[in-house]
């Protein structure tokens, strides 16, 4: 049974979520960094240290991006760690095998679960288990109410706001991920990733015409660049898009390697560079993708 305090009070806003620069974009751009937080909730009940945490946190990814907040861009970050609620997974996406009860409320599963990955992670990607024993269906409700769904109403009122004021609104979901992937990765052990991996879930989530300038300005500083391989994306991407009527979502993976020493968790001397190469990406992406009317 896992560890759930009786006397639990509901979290602060600042504990769940922060959002850096303006409260709402001044361009058509929002950015959102699901899983860089690192914030233990109370309730976590996790026996695994934040350094083996790390392993799984989206790292620094917050920090990358925040110079692109000077362009009047808001950039929403999760504080929580992606292993005690996942914001990128449906909250229909509860991996049975975690829960010491059947799941009553909706189900939706994505397949993540067989990866350890759902919306609560049970496992690492070398396959340790995060816990000791299952958790109660009152504990994942309550990581569902308090920390899943305040991120989604945060990214949605960003989103709908930008899509109010300029007719279109350009969302880029950060992400970064392990040069190889482990025992539970993604494309399978021991598989070697890109610099960057974009996804948009096979052209679905964003314009043809976005993912390509991304995935053109990338390249041509000499990275290479992989579009929906190993990585669609996920739930953040698919849950707001709509690209036929200007609502574009693009994943972007960034490779830690490009920015962290790995045995460290420090950031290594390309993180300044690539700070500023991703803020005139994002200055070039408002350039290039105006508002589609005028506020
Ligand atoms: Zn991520």
């Amino acid at each position: 049974m896992s560890f759930f305090p009786a006397t639990l009070t509901p979290p602060d806003l600042s504990e769940v979520l922060h959002i850096h620069g303006p409260a709402s974009s001044r361009v058509p751009v929002v950015l959102d960094s699901p899983h860089s937080g690192h914030l233990r909730p109370p309730d976590f009940g996790c026996q695994l240290s934040d350094e083996d945490l790390r392993d799984a946190q989206d790292t620094h990814i917050d920090s990358l991006y925040l110079p692109a907040t000077e362009l009047g861009i808001s950039l929403l970050t999760a504080q929580y760690p992606r292993t005690y609620i996942d914001a990128n997974r449906h909250e229909g996406d509860v991996d049975p095998a975690l829960l010491d009860a059947p799941w009553p409320d909706l189900y939706q599963p994505s397949g993540k679960a067989a990866l350890g990955k759902a919306l609560a992670w049970r496992t690492l990607d070398d396959g340790r288990p995060l816990y000791a024993g299952p958790l109660t269906v009152q504990a994942m409700q309550w990581r569902i109410a308090h920390y899943h769904r305040p991120y989604h109403a945060a990214l949605k009122r960003l989103l709908d706001a930008a899509h109010d004021q300029f007719g279109c609104v350009y969302h880029i979901n950060c992400h970064s991920m392990n040069p190889v992937s482990g025992l539970m990765g993604e494309g399978g052990s021991g598989a070697v990733r890109a610099d960057f991996v974009l996804g948009d879930r096979d052209g679905t989530t964003c314009s043809a015409a976005f993912t390509a300038f991304v995935q053109q300005a990338l390249a041509a500083h000499g990275y290479g660049v992989a579009v929906n391989q190993p990585f669609k994306g996920v739930e953040l991407v698919r849950a707001y898009a709509d690209p036929v009527h200007g609502r574009h979502s693009l994943q972007l993976e960034i490779n830690k390697r490009l920015y962290m020493d790995m045995a460290s968790g420090q950031p290594n001397d390309h993180f300044p560079v690539l700070q500023q190469r991703l803020r005139q990406l994002i200055a070039d992406i408002t350039l290039h993708f105006p508002p589609e009317t005028k506020p």
